[in-house]
């Protein structure tokens, strides 16, 4: 199998701090990207070296931190014009998200707002910021925006989670079409559970409380929980040459949890 050599790509990547976007934001980079890691914090959530620092450290691309809200378009344009200095971004991958579980009936309308704007707003800015700089560029390029198997298929806790993943599993089909006359490819991943600090700290699935993912251990084909290295290596190949015939698509990546039914019928 050819070796994946992003040399000379210049990547942008949202939520890049901690958790999935950073093993995404180390994985480029040792493929040779250079990396901009936009974040409300530099400082990883799970501990340890910011990744930028991280990046210049161990890798030869540049690694650089731009504080950004993703609620904010114009400081997603700040990151994206961070990665002019660099080239100019040619990979802008929409990662930063939160995760709630409340009822249905707990979720009020500053919760729902809060989901929307952070999951669904910021991937359409980030998407937008990026686009407008590959156009006026003239590069190619590839958009990778994580959405999440709760954005295929509906729960019962986190129904406004639920809603904004849908909303950009079908936004990056239409960014699809709208960027594909100009060499743009946009593609969505949907992870699975995934150990992180969102699952571990946010939701608590890790720690006493097992169940959920007992359950997802027990029922899932591949028989365990997802790390980030599963869903980054997803996202390198979506964001190298070796898709470049893939766009307007979403990965499952899960284990075979969503598309496969343990019970009988
Ligand atoms: P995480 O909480 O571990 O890391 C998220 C990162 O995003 C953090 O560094 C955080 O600071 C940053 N962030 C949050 N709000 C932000 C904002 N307003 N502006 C800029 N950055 C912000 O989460 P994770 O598990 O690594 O999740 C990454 C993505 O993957 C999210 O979009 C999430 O919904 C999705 N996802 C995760 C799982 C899972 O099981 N962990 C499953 C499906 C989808």
């Amino acid at each position: 199998m050819s070796e994946i050599d992003l040399t000379g790509d210049v990547a942008v990547v949202t939520g890049g701090a901690s958790g999935i976007g950073r093993r995404i934001s180390l994985t480029l980079a040792e493929h040779g990207a250079d990396v901009v890691v936009a974040d409300l914090q530099s400082d990883p959530r799970e501990g340890g070296d910011p990744t930028h620092e991280r990046i210049d450290a161990e890798f030869e691309g540049t690694g650089r931190y731009v504080e950004c809200d993703v609620t904010e378009p114009s400081e997603l344009e700040t990151a994206v014009e961070a990665a002019e200095t660099l080239g100019g971004v040619s990979i802008m991958v929409n990662n930063a998200g939160i995760s709630r579980s409340e009822d249905f009936l707990e979720i009020d309308e500053a919760a729902y707002d809060r989901m929307m704007e952070i999951n669904a707003k910021g991937v359409f800015f980030g998407a937008q910021a990026a686009a407008d700089r590959m156009i006026d560029a003239g590069r190619e390029g590839s958009i990778v925006n994580l959405a999440s198997i709760s954005g295929v298929t509906g729960r019962a806790t986190g129904v406004h989670y639920c809603a904004s993943k849908g909303a950009v599993r079908v936004m990056t089909y239409a960014m699809a079409a709208a960027l594909g006359p100009h060499d743009i490819r946009a593609n969505a991943v949907c992870p699975g559970l995934i150990e992180s600090p969102m699952t571990r700290q946010d939701l608590g699935m890790f720690g006493e409380d097992r169940g959920a993912t007992d359950t997802y251990e027990r029922t899932a084909p591949l028989g365990r929980v997802g790390q980030p290295q599963d869903i980054a290596d997803a996202v390198l190949y979506l964001s190298s040459p070796l898709s470049g015939f893939v766009t307007g698509e979403s990965v499952i990546v899960d284990g075979g949890a969503t598309n496969t039914w343990s019970g009988v019928a």
